[in-house]
């Protein structure tokens, strides 16, 4: 098992967004909308951190919102989980390898691979040779294409 430098973890971020969603005739939400980061309290978008055209787009739902045409959701929490995963070094070389994929990852220095779980794995050469399957196949799944 390669030395562990960093187990995996998540990062949740915060973020508040002042939400608008499109009606139709009927009043329905037609699942399109849009939204800005807005301060958390007053729901009033952080024009500074707005590129100008979406302050006129915040300015243009407004009016939809006025014509009834778009909802106003108001300041809108949303969280966000971000998976960063776990750093090894490489038994090999003692670079750092991420193991980003949950079957193979592989040291960008010495061409090394790793299984999700940081376990060193045979050279290529010598995959497939158990099951007479070929490194494409491997890569592919076995499927036919
Ligand atoms: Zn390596």
């Amino acid at each position: 098992m390669a030395t562990v430098i960093k187990n995996a973890w998540v990062e949740t971020t915060t973020e508040y967004r002042r939400e608008f969603e499109r009606v139709d005739e009927s009043g329905e939400q037609t699942g399109s909308g849009a939204s800005f980061p807005c301060d958390p309290v007053t729901g009033e978008p952080l024009f500074a951190e707005l590129h100008p055209n979406a302050i006129e787009n915040y300015y243009h739902y407004l009016k939809l919102v006025a014509e009834g045409k778009a909802l106003d959701m108001g300041a809108v929490t949303r969280r966000n989980s971000y998976r960063h995963p776990a750093v090894i070094e490489c038994a090999r070389c003692h670079s750092q390898v991420e193991l980003d994929d949950a079957f193979l990852s592989t040291c960008g220095k010495c061409g090394a691979d790793y299984d999700g779980s940081g376990q060193l794995l045979a050279p290529r050469e010598q995959w497939g040779e158990e099951t007479g399957e070929t490194l494409g196949d491997i890569f592919c799944g076995g499927q036919d294409n």
